[in-house]
């Protein structure tokens, strides 16, 4: 934001020294200039449709559209900025004759794509009425943080695999009508042969720094084409408004780049690893010396519920959980130190140091993550 407002104030210290004022019109001046111009507000949301590959094309689930804004809003707070509406019989959310959809921001971010002060500005979706729409998953994430919730401080760290393609669906970097190389020398890899499509993966971590997300890192994946980016350790509704907006600025700059992201859990099918979003989960408890006994009792209840969030954990994950490419099949919950096999894994650091955190490796790409925070809260902490 500071450098665009210096960007801004030179353009405008053109014309004032033109006209030789002293510095304190001249300062006067440019901050009516700054102030004077339009800002761009790129509001998003979540259709709440996962992504899924329709008819051989590919269809993301975030929606944008713009608002300007002639007397900027100045703060960063999402109560600031107005609530507006969307035709959701156009997005699969709504019936055509009772369309309207309300969008009610929830967070805010610089728009590191516009630069300047303009803004991305996360939103929920409500009904009409003004009550969540039932594809506000973020709502019901928010109904279930009371004060036994706020006082276990639950982070998340959320491994958001994904896949890049053509337009058309073929995958980014394979050759046409074939198959590149075996899986083996792709996951973090390095090199011409073995990486496909590292300037959008990098374009897309400078835009996530920019925009202030709290990006943890990337990698390629095991998978040619298949990549990965890493949201937290965030809160829970932090966790799902950073991931969305990283989803938002991933598809945005693949229009850039002429790449298309998929979060679909197979896209590939046979001995091709298919794309997940394993979320790492601690409390206070879980952290603090001694947690080991914690992670336990959340694993030991997360075993009793298995089925519900296995039904909520994306779609198509049934084609990626086989039990043959990391994590174990769709029906069986396991859990392990350092086993990338398992349901939920206790990552070799943790179990040495007897505190941290616990990974769930069951979601799907696709899934939503307000969902998957949802459950690991509602499950181990209520
Ligand atoms: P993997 O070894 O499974 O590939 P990654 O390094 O990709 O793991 O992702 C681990 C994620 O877990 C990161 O986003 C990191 O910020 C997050 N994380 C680290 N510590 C915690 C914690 N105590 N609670 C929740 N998440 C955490
Ligand atoms: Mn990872
Ligand atoms: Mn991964
Ligand atoms: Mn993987
Ligand atoms: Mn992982």
């Amino acid at each position: 934001m500071a450098a665009a407002m210096t960007q801004k104030a030179c353009v405008a210290g053109v014309a004032v020294k033109a006209a030789a004022p002293s510095a304190r019109r001249q300062a006067r001046f440019v901050a009516v200039r700054v102030s004077a111009l339009a800002q761009k507000a790129e509001y998003i949301w979540y259709d709440g449709q996962e992504g899924q590959p329709q008819k051989g094309a590919v269809f993301n689930e975030m929606r944008s559209k713009t608002k300007v804004l002639q007397k900027p809003v100045t703060s960063m707070h999402p109560k600031d900025f107005p609530e507006w509406s969307f035709d959701g019989s156009s997005t699969g959310q709504a019936e055509g004759n009772n369309s309207d959809c309300i969008l009610r921001p929830v967070c805010v971010v610089p728009d590191p794509i516009r630069g300047g002060d303009n803004v991305l500005v996360m939103c929920d979706v409500l009904d009409a009425q003004g009550a969540p729409h039932e594809s506000n998953t973020r709502a019901k994430l928010e109904a279930i943080i009371n004060d036994t919730v706020k006082a276990e401080a639950p982070l998340f760290g959320f491994e958001q695999e994904y896949t890049m393609l053509s337009k058309g669906g073929h995958i980014f970097g394979w050759p046409s009508g074939g198959y590149p190389a075996p899986q083996g020398p792709f996951y973090c890899g390095v090199g011409h042969e073995s990486v496909y499509g590292r300037p959008l993966a990098e374009a897309h971590l400078d835009a996530c720094v920019k925009a202030g997300l709290i990006i943890s890192g990337i990698n390629a994946e095991v998978m040619p084409g298949q990549w990965e980016f890493q949201i937290g350790p965030t809160g829970p509704l932090e966790t799902g408004d950073q991931v969305m907006i990283a989803r938002w600025l991933l598809h945005r700059l693949g229009e850039e780049y002429g790449i298309v992201a998929t979060f679909a859990p197979k896209p590939v099918k046979g001995d091709w690893n298919g794309t997940g979003a394993h979320t790492n989960y601690s409390t206070k408890s879980m952290r603090e010396d001694g947690g080991m006994k914690a992670i336990e009792a959340a694993i030991e209840r997360l075993s009793k519920c298995h089925p519900e969030h296995i039904s909520q954990y994306g779609t198509g994950n049934e084609d990626r959980l086989t039990g043959k490419h990391e994590t174990c099949d769709i029906n069986t919950f396991r859990y392990g130190v350092a086993d990338r096999g398992s349901s939920i894994r206790i990552p070799l650091p943790v179990q040495l140091a007897g505190k941290g955190y616990l990974e769930d490796r069951r979601p799907a790409a696709n899934v939503d993550p307000y969902t998957v925070v949802r459950l690991l809260i509602k499950n181990t902490l209520l």
